[in-house]
């Protein structure tokens, strides 16, 4: 029996330069796995989904899918629901955005979903845009008033207008073609425009420092065509003939990484936050920042 070794999807390299980073797909078959390349450090799924199941599976199964596996705070019943249990997403999103929110500006949102965010910017006199392939809020975020499009590709056709800012959140590594979308949002930018996205980190603690068995079962998704970090995301933008920085986010503190590493399970955020306290858990977030052992980071883009 042979074992098909890919080429990596990022950079190219030959099979022998592939490994198997996590032989676990959460959602997958026990035919998928998550590689790691040698050359790019790039992190990616195999085989890979065709685009037909991935369309069925946005625009039927993604909440679904999302509600097994999220935490017990975030409710994805329904849109009211999701928006009022996201309102710390907000807060925590809006630190990294605050510089680039002014008023007048427009700004797309690609995957919108409930429309939270767009919410957010609309309060702070943004002129917002979303884009949400998923069917289940679409008539909701239209209800709220805001301008909704189902894919970038619609957007592109109707659109001849450009914007100031372009943010996406968890998008990116759902995403098949990680260069041609960033080059499709650079050209929607006006000169100066910034892209600003937040990213799963590979380098989580809760793989890359812990080894948690029942993590690696839950981390590596099926909805994911890659998991970045900075070193592997670099030459993708270098590609691209833009300005980029990258910024370092911890989102789960210490009582989530205890409950992991104990119990083997999620839901544990704000836990033994009584025995320790704000500060201490404060420390243990930033220091896991500083040494780029974190779970999330956020792309600055900048078009030139
Ligand atoms: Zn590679």
């Amino acid at each position: 029996m042979s074992m098909d070794i890919p080429e990596c999807r990022l950079c190219g390299a030959l099979a022998d330069q592939q490994f198997v980073r996590a032989k676990h797909v959460y959602g997958g078959t026990s035919q998928h796995k998550f590689w790691e390349c040698k050359k790019c450090e790039g992190v990616y799924l195999w085989p890979v989904p065709s685009p037909d199941e991935e369309v069925k599976f946005y625009a039927n199964e993604f909440e679904k899918f999302m509600s097994d596996r999220s935490a017990k705070d975030r409710d994805w019943t329904g849109a009211e629901k999701h928006i009022l249990t996201n309102q710390d997403n907000v807060n925590r999103r809006w630190l990294f955005l605050q510089d680039d929110i002014k008023p007048g500006c427009r700004v797309l949102e690609i995957g919108c979903s409930s429309g939270f965010m767009l919410d957010a910017f609309k309060n702070a006199g943004m002129l917002p845009v979303g884009i949400e392939p998923s069917l289940r809020f679409l008539d909701f975020i239209k209800e709220r008033g805001h301008k909704d499009y189902q894919s970038l590709d619609e957007l592109r056709e109707q659109q001849t207008n450009s914007f100031d800012l372009i943010v996406h959140f968890f998008v990116l590594e759902h995403i098949r073609d990680t260069k041609n979308f960033l080059h499709q949002q650079i050209e929607l930018l006006k000169p100066g425009g910034k892209i600003i996205a937040e990213v799963p980190c590979v380098n989580d603690p809760l793989t890359s420092l812990y080894n948690i068995p029942a993590f690696e079962k839950f981390y590596w998704s099926i909805a994911h065509h890659y998991y970045f970090k900075p070193r592997s995301l670099a030459p993708i933008l270098d590609r691209l003939h833009c300005r980029y920085r990258f910024v370092p986010e911890q989102r789960y503190d210490l009582g989530n990484h205890i409950v992991w590493m104990t119990e083997g399970k999620p839901r544990g955020q704000g836990r033994f936050l009584d025995i320790f306290s704000q500060e201490f858990f404060d420390q243990y977030k930033n220091q896991l920042k500083a040494s780029w052992h974190c779970d999330t980071f956020f792309v600055y883009i900048e078009k030139q």
